[in-house]
């Protein structure tokens, strides 16, 4: 037996069709998770083995499990899109699967190889497909694909024994309210990751280290931080979640450059293409907080977006902080961030063309 022989075992205790099709009929971000679960265990002197999907249910774990203890744990955001003949696809899989090798290794963690990470998927639409939102009102299916460190041991070093895992979440819009602007927290006194830390890695310690300031961002009624250089807190880095897009008056677009601190988003470098594609000249350099303050209130930076696979493309309205609010583009969605989110979203349910081949079928 392979690693890519799944056992199935079927839920016998699913979710009643009519309580499954409320869910669908109005899914809040990771709310609800469908019946199964994929799990792949990871052993130092076996390597990956025991393909499982199982029903969706708690994890049995000892309270000395590493992962509770010291972290060692990265996860990835995957969706499938179902499209106008019913079949279900996802986006750029290979990409994730890389990155998720990339994480794995700056957390020394076991590289899950690619096709076991795309055959996961398709083994758990294949049970929960019917968890698959019809292509209407930005619907998906979210994956959640997560390695964490499962020895039960106190001591310091990196975990002997590892779950691969993948959960699934219907899910609708990320921020309710449509294209509407955003408004941004700068943390000042607060960065997410520094010169060799794990700032490229998806790794939930990243997250830990920003709910401080996005809890402080929604007290000041901003739904997400924007983190500057821990080094300087000169230079923007991105969002706690997404990546962001400068867009110029003489039509040029800037995105900070990937420094080793900032998450590799596969949004973000697809729409680099796209914009590519489109002529626009992309330029991905350092971008000072000054630069945009300067930028927006000379009108030469006319609309600024935010990227990611859980929101798509979101437009930012407002940057604030204490001292100050840089309002953009009178608060309003810019065209280009509409015009993109169009596109990308067009080829992910199928009724753009899909030039770059990033559509992967999962089920028909
Ligand atoms: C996941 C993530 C992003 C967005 O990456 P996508 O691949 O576009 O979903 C951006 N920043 C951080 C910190 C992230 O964790």
């Amino acid at each position: 037996m392979t690693i890519m022989d799944f056992k199935v075992t079927r839920n016998q205790n699913p979710t009643p069709i009519s309580e499954r099709d409320a869910i669908l009929a109005n899914p809040v971000f990771g709310a609800k998770l469908t019946d199964h679960q994929v799990v792949v265990v990871w052993e130092k002197d076996r390597g990956w083995n025991s393909a499982e999907v199982i029903p969706y249910g708690p994890i049995m774990m000892d309270p000395s499990s590493a992962v509770l203890h010291y972290g060692q744990e990265i996860f990835e955001g995957i969706k499938a899109y179902r499209h106008q003949d019913g079949s279900i696809w996802t986006f750029r899989p290979e990409a994730n699967a890389k990155r998720l090798q990339r994480s794995a290794h700056r957390m020394a963690l076991p590289e899950l190889p690619t096709e076991v990470f795309i055959e996961s998927l398709r083994q758990l639409i294949e049970v929960d497909g019917d968890w698959v939102p019809a292509p209407e009102g930005e619907k998906t299916l979210y994956f959640r694909p997560f390695e964490i460190a499962a020895e039960n041991f106190l001591g310091v070093r990196a975990a002997q024994r590892v779950e691969y895992r993948v959960i699934a979440s219907p899910v609708g819009p990320y921020f309710t309210g449509g294209l509407k602007p955003v408004a941004i927290w700068i943390a000042l006194d607060s960065a997410r990751a520094g010169k060799h830390g794990t700032g490229e890695a998806k790794t939930g310690g990243n997250y830990a280290a920003s709910l401080l300031a996005q809890s402080e961002g929604l007290e000041n009624g901003c739904s997400q931080v924007m983190f500057l250089d821990a080094e300087s807190a000169t230079y923007i880095e991105e969002l706690g979640g997404m990546n962001l897009f400068f867009v110029y008056k003489d039509g040029h677009v800037v995105t900070p450059a990937l420094d080793g601190t900032i998450l590799r988003g596969i949004t973000r470098d697809s729409l680099i293409t796209l914009l590519r594609d489109r002529g626009i000249e992309v330029q991905e350099r350092k971008v000072t907080l000054d630069e945009v303050r300067s930028g927006v209130k000379s009108d030469e930076i006319v609309e600024v977006f935010a990227c990611g696979t859980a929101a798509v493309i979101t437009p930012v309205g407002i940057f604030k902080s204490e001292q100050e609010e840089i309002v953009i583009g009178g608060n309003e969605p810019g065209q280009l961030t509409a015009q993109m989110r169009q596109e990308l979203t067009g080829i992910q349910y199928g009724t753009v063309p899909d030039r770059h081949n990033w559509m992967l079928k999962l089920a028909d």
